[in-house]
């Protein structure tokens, strides 16, 4: 039918937008806060002094969670529904997208998990995530097998976060060639060589996710580099044997991608300065690709430029067509991040 036609062919794109309070050496401080949220009307506002005026200026999203808003929270409202969706065998993405220091890290991981093996309050996105996956799947006693990557793409060169050691300790080595991503002839790609864990149990992907989130930090010492500069993309693919109503099996496919995006600073300020502008340009290609690749979703404009960044390509799968993709801007409410702050608001806004 029709209406079938065209919720096949809607777009399903939600920008959340998350205020981070004020942190204690903020507090010591009496930094000035310019930003107001009000969650009930889904609006923030930010006030800004130019010339002895206060302007305000008002931007209005899909949710909106002020400084006081929990992890629990967050992921019941905005992520909760969208995990539902990935067992339906749909594929989905979730970004976080900001400043560094304005909460992507913690919106997606959180807090480390307590040694007795406790649900943390402040754990993020990607245990909750995992943890409703398992929930569900066990709950349903169904058949199922899962499997996650773990990756990190900085300044486009692939790095995977779940190689064994013996390859980490040729990471100097300049011989070694980055992982390739390839195009498998039928319009997607694979990353060559890239780790697939199968898991089968939550533990085992909080382990995992520990131990990614580990190598990054190495790596980032070992090579200088600064975490604020990468993407990492952790992704689970859940394949679910199901019978329908004649006894027929069938396999549904669903996959979520969760991404922990650069700092966006390196994109906004590229602009204003010339000697920054090619290396942010090589750093930050992807980010730049993705907004115009979810503006071209949103205004279903013909040609959509998922060639044009790495990022883009290796979610080419999770991104348009029948999938639903959340991103989740994070901010600071400090006047001294308002330049920032107005353009990740601009940014946000313009993906809807
Ligand atoms: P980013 O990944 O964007 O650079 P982080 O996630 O590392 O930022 O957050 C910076 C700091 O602010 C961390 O110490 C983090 O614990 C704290 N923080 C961020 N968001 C929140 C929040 N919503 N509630 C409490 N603390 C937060
Ligand atoms: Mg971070």
């Amino acid at each position: 039918s029709s209406s079938k036609h065209d919720k096949d062919k809607g777009v399903n794109v939600q920008v959340i937008l998350r205020c981070r309070p004020l942190s204690a050496d903020e507090m010591r401080l009496h930094t000035p806060v310019v930003i107001s949220c009000n969650e009930n009307r889904r609006e923030v506002c930010a006030v800004q002094n130019i010339a002895n005026k206060q302007i305000d200026r008002s931007f209005l999203f899909d949710k909106v969670f002020g400084p006081s808003s929990q992890q629990k929270e967050l992921f019941e409202l905005a992520v909760s529904p969208i995990v539902n969706e990935v067992l339906e065998g749909y594929n989905c993405t979730i970004f976080a997208y900001g400043q560094t220091g304005t909460g992507k890290t913690y919106t997606m991981e959180g807090g480390a998990r307590k040694k007795n093996g406790e649900f943390p309050s402040d754990a993020g996105v990607i245990p909750r995530s995992v943890k409703q996956i398992f929930d569900i799947l066990e709950a349903q006693n169904a058949e199922y097998s899962m499997k996650v990557t773990f990756l990190e793409l900085y300044n486009e060169e692939i790095t995977d976060l779940l190689a064994p050691e013996e390859t980490t300790k040729f990471i100097d080595d300049k011989s070694k060639k980055p992982i390739a991503l390839m195009e498998d002839g039928k319009g997607g790609v694979f990353v060559r060589g890239l780790e697939e864990e199968l898991v089968t149990t939550a533990n085992e992907i909080y382990k995992i996710l520990e131990k990614g989130s580990a190598k990054r930090r190495t790596a980032e010492t070992l090579l200088n580099k600064q975490s604020s500069r990468s993407h990492s993309i952790f992704s689970i693919t859940i394949h679910i044997k199901e019978c329908t109503p004649e006894g027929e099996e069938v396999i549904k496919c669903g996959k979520l991608n969760l991404v922990d995006l650069a700092g966006s600073e390196n994109i906004s300020r590229s602009g204003a300065r010339e000697g920054r502008a090619r290396e942010a340009g090589e750093i930050n290609k992807s980010l730049l690709t993705l907004g115009r690749v979810i503006n071209a979703l949103v205004e279903h404009s013909g040609h959509v430029p998922y060639r044009d960044s790495k990022l883009t390509r290796l979610l080419r799968d999770s991104l348009g067509g029948k999938t639903k993709t959340c991103i989740i801007a994070t901010i600071s409410p400090s006047i001294h991040c308002l330049e920032e702050t107005l353009s990740t608001l601009d940014y946000a806004h313009r993906a809807k």
